[in-house]
């Protein structure tokens, strides 16, 4: 029997013991991985990505080939007159994907007209303020009773779409990144590549990578690859860096290519197919975004952005609570040193209904939650 005379319950897999650790005793925490495992694949992952860039650049387009989805099926397009007065409209779509099991809820922003309407100073502002307000709205949960099933909406990455036709970046391109760039992990892509030839996608991409320097811009850094990958992993770390900003290419017809069906676009001199590396980036980047970098950049949205928005906002509380307690010396005599918190007068039925539950919850002996195997 184990030591500690308590059950670790089943075990799926069994510990494979070498040799030389036969007679070691275990006490089990090497499942801790398979229980984290099924715990989060039985809650399901979400994933919120934003979309911006100019309107027309193929950002839906892209969207859909990314996620096998026709998320834009009600979407209205406007008209050019509708285009010049339209200010930055904030759109969400929500879709559950489910993969051998692994549920995942996909979140596309899109920031629709953006660099339509006749005076783009500022547009990059509502985008700005959404992406804030999802902070604020995390923070207040956080800070609430019901921490235990906040809805988290933050942004996790944002995919800035450049025109092909420009040379390299546009004032209206840095404004928009240097406004956002500390909110939200920005991974900037060359819109429509095949519009280019390769030469031509090459001196961009360098031109563009160059430009993001000059200017400050702090796009989402990949992590350093661990030392200890082999040679093949490091290589396809190192590729993926290099293809900055990623060249994409969008479709949302399949057509026949060497008698495969395949997501690209017919043209009079032949096919270019979504999906071939020799084409364009599209795969790195759904690679990237999907199979490789998906928790990085959950955890950079977390501990880097959200962490700074909260930090500001503690702050900024702080300095009002000093000012308070300031204005508190001055005009009383034997003020209180601590200011004290509001507690209202009547609580509303919801706050007290969330009182009792957290009191009920924090009873010593917890209704324990049998580990669930899937
Ligand atoms: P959005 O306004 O940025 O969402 O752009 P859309 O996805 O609506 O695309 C605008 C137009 O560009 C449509 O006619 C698309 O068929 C076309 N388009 C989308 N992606 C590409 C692409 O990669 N290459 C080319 N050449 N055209 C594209």
């Amino acid at each position: 029997a184990p030591p500690h005379g308590r059950w670790q319950g089943p075990v799926r897999q069994p510990v494979r013991r070498e040799a030389a650790d036969q007679d070691k005793e275990y006490v089990g925490f090497a499942t801790l991985p398979n229980q984290v495992h099924r715990k989060s694949v039985k809650k399901g992952f979400d994933f919120t990505l934003m979309v911006a860039g100019e309107s027309g650049l193929g950002k839906s387009t892209l969207v859909n080939s990314l996620f096998l989805t026709d998320l834009y099926k009600d979407r209205k397009l406007l008209n050019a007159e509708e285009r010049i007065t339209q200010t930055v409209e904030i759109t969400k779509h929500t879709v559950d994907i489910e993969e051998k099991g692994v549920k995942l809820k996909l979140t596309i922003v899109d920031t629709p007209g953006f660099g339509d309407a006749v005076n783009n100073t500022e547009c990059w502002k509502s985008v700005a303020d959404y992406i804030d307000q999802q902070f604020e709205q995390y923070f207040r949960d956080e800070s609430g009773l019901n921490r235990k099933n906040i809805q988290d909406n933050r942004v996790h990455c944002c995919l800035y779409f450049i025109s092909p036709f420009g040379h390299g970046l546009r004032p209206l391109d840095v404004e928009f990144m240097k406004a956002l760039h500390e909110k939200v992990n920005i991974v900037p892509i060359l819109a429509k590549a095949d519009t280019l030839t390769p030469t031509e996608v090459k001196k961009k991409k360098f031109k563009i990578r160059e430009e993001i320097q000059q200017y400050g811009i702090k796009i989402y850094q990949f992590p350093d690859c661990d030392s200890d990958e082999d040679e093949d992993f490091k290589q396809q770390d190192q590729e993926l860096k290099d293809s900055i900003p990623f060249a994409v290419i969008g479709s949302n017809t399949v057509v026949e290519a060497k008698g495969k069906r395949v997501r690209g676009r017919l043209y009079p001199w032949g096919i270019v197919e979504v999906e071939n590396s020799a084409h364009c980036d599209f795969v790195k980047l759904r690679n990237m975004l999907v199979r490789t970098h998906m928790q990085d950049l959950k955890d950079v949205t977390r501990e880097t952005h959200y962490e700074n928005y909260r930090a500001h906002c503690i702050q900024s509380m702080t300095r009002m609570v000093v000012k308070e307690r300031n204005r508190n010396k001055l005009t009383r005599e034997s003020g209180t040193d601590f200011p004290i918190p509001v507690i209202p007068s009547t609580t509303d039925t919801e706050t007290e209904k969330l009182i009792r539950e957290k009191d009920e919850e924090s009873v010593p002996v917890q209704k324990h939650h049998r580990a669930n195997f899937i």
